[in-house]
């Protein structure tokens, strides 16, 4: 039976695998100007001296290769054979579950251990915790969170409230483990510690792990990461599937550093909230008025960015820009991650803490998860191993306390 299902695998390994392969790719640049310009066509992976680093499909790669003046490198090919060298999968990953991790990363938890995770603790915790459905994915399935509050949910909408949410991006799966993990972390806090239980009787916790089940699933299914960043809609006249989730939110929607194009890894879509796992988004955070602060967890390079991401002004309300500075740097002294407003990097348009902040007046960070930047090639920024996890889990928890704390007035953090 194994027989037959290895032949059957190498088959389709040929047809599928191999046709999927992606490419780690430098593009040198003289200017921020012509980063900015990238970011309308690609996802920028990482900012090095003089290159930036990428990891593209073939047409993505084609559609830059036409571009005047860009100087593509292709550093190398990220096949099957390539990840089985580096040790991230072995024959046995083909031989088992395809919807599982590949045995090297066996502690990430797929879309049903997230959803299994999240049950047991509500069960272990039900007198401060609740299960909630935020919505459903394209795909249909349940984008399942947790609230955490320690005296129960008689006075939910008064209590001002902290949202993470996680995986917007598919191949962004650490940033699924950190807020899912985080619960249990808050669940020690609230026994041990009397002062955070006294603050959680005063707070509201929502955690959504996997923002993004279709996109996480196709990532990793036949035992081979496949790079994937966008959700699995179809695009209407179109063979591309995916809408880039953190490009298609409606504030300033498709003004910069995102692409129309449906092949493009940042697609923003064919106008702003078409995509169900954020439609679900919005409707959470405008029918809960409680919510003040928010954390978007991704991956990776280890930054904490605050809006705005569509432009490269300052907030206007001075305040409110000062604050984000200030949390942002308070922050960064547990992670020791770099605090900087979201454009510093590059123009993105679309993205959550834009939307949070400008349309609701949310204090919405984005954190950038480790490492730093991509060992060696092949991109294993992105699947970094899962003996990382748990240290990028405990680097977090303080940052998201101070957060607590200061949600009821964020203002607050100036005086
Ligand atoms: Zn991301």
């Amino acid at each position: 039976m194994k027989l037959l299902k290895l032949f059957l695998i190498l088959i389709s390994c040929q047809s599928t695998i191999y046709a999927q392969s992606v490419y780690q790719v430098e593009i040198p640049f003289q200017s921020q100007s012509e980063v900015d310009d990238l970011a309308n066509y690609i996802h920028i992976d990482s900012i090095n001296a003089n290159n930036i680093s990428t990891v593209l499909t073939k047409d993505e790669l084609k559609d830059l290769q036409n571009i005047d003046g860009l100087n593509p490198t292709i550093v190398g090919e990220v096949s099957t054979a390539v990840q089985s060298s580096t040790g991230i999968f072995s024959l046995f990953d083909f031989l088992a579950d395809t919807l599982e991790f590949p045995t090297r990363d066996a502690d990430y938890h797929t879309y049903d251990e997230v959803n299994v995770e999240l049950n047991k603790l509500v069960k272990e915790n039900s007198k401060h915790m609740q299960l909630f459905e935020l919505g459903k994915s394209y795909e249909g399935r349940k984008q399942l969170g947790v609230k955490i509050s320690y005296d129960g949910f008689a006075n939910e909408l008064s209590k001002p409230a902290l949202v993470m949410f996680g995986t917007h991006h598919a191949r962004e799966h650490l940033s699924t483990e950190v807020p899912l993990l985080m619960i249990q972390k808050i669940s020690d806090l609230m026994k041990q510690d009397v002062d955070f239980r006294d603050l959680m009787r005063k707070r509201v916790i929502y955690v959504v792990p996997l923002i993004n089940p279709d996109g996480a699933i196709h990532d990793i299914k036949d035992g081979v990461y496949k790079f994937w960043r966008k959700n699995r809609s179809k695009i209407k006249d179109s063979k591309h599937v995916g809408v880039d989730l953190n490009r298609n939110y409606g504030y300033k929607w498709g003004t910069g550093g995102s692409s129309s194009n449906p092949r493009s890894s940042v697609y923003k879509g064919e106008k702003a909230f078409t995509e169900p796992e954020i439609l679900s988004v919005k409707k959470f955070v405008e029918s809960h008025k409680n919510i003040k602060t928010m954390i978007s967890f991704h991956t990776y390079s280890e930054l904490i960015l605050y809006p705005w991401g569509h432009s490269k002004s300052k907030i206007a309300k001075t305040d409110d820009q000062k604050a984000f500075v200030e949390m942002a740097n308070q922050m960064s002294k547990w992670n020791n991650y770099k605090p900087m407003q979201a454009s510093g990097l590059y123009v993105a348009s679309g993205d959550t803490c834009d939307w949070a902040y400008g349309e609701h007046g949310v204090f919405c960070f984005t954190f950038e998860l480790s490492p730093t930047a991509a060992k060696g090639m092949f991109g294993l920024g992105f699947y970094p191993g899962d003996e990382i996890i748990q240290s990028v889990v405990d680097a977090n928890i303080d940052p998201v306390v101070y957060l607590l704390e200061n949600t009821a007035e964020p203002l607050k953090v100036l005086e």
